[in-house]
């Protein structure tokens, strides 16, 4: 079975740069309108976090796909639930959990595109680089992660340990 083991990110490393990427996207966007979308289901726990630490009022939206079975890429990208906000000319904000092979981001990216926003900026809590198929680069990045199956802050396996407030790997038990 399972479980999470060995903590790769503690919940204070976190906190710390979610106050260092909010600081960052505060200065950037300096009061203009921001739309966040969260990717679910992973991304809602680093979204909270995130949105309470900007300096400025921000819109929320999210938007559902799938494209991850157990712990395997499949390469489909379906859209299971999309947003209610009308994005045109409006300032977005992806907020992703995880670039993995990239993806899901960049199917979501050209989705949103299309839709005319006046800017598109993409933030990543976490990233692994080595899995990339598709080149699709975050504006803002938490942490650079091996290549190895994470964990908790909102990641699943199997649906279970997204509570975790740190991001842990997993071993089998
Ligand atoms: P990508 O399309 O970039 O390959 O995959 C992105 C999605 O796969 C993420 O939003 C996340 O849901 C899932 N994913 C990728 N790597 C991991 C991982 O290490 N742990 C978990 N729980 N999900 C992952």
């Amino acid at each position: 079975m399972m479980v999470p083991g060995k903590v790769l990110i503690s919940e204070k490393e976190i906190k710390k740069k979610v106050r260092e990427l909010a600081k960052k996207v505060s200065l950037y966007y300096k009061g203009e309108d921001v739309i966040m979308i969260g990717v679910l289901k992973g991304a809602f726990v680093f979204l909270s976090d995130l949105m309470r630490a900007v300096k400025f009022p921000v819109k929320v939206d999210f938007m559902a796909v799938k494209s991850y079975k157990g712990t395997e890429t499949t390469g489909e990208v379906n859209i299971l639930l999309d947003l209610r906000e009308d994005i045109e000319g409006k300032n977005v904000l992806i907020v992703e959990d995880i670039v993995d092979t990239g993806i899901t981001l960049n199917a979501v990216k050209r989705i949103l595109e299309k839709r005319k926003p006046k800017s598109l900026r993409i933030c990543a809590l976490l990233d692994k680089k080595e899995r990339r198929v598709v080149d699709v680069r975050g504006d803002y990045i938490g942490f650079a992660i091996p290549n190895k199956f994470v964990v908790g802050y909102g990641l699943d396996f199997e649906e279970k340990y997204r509570n975790l407030p740190y991001v842990s790997l997993l071993k089998d038990e």
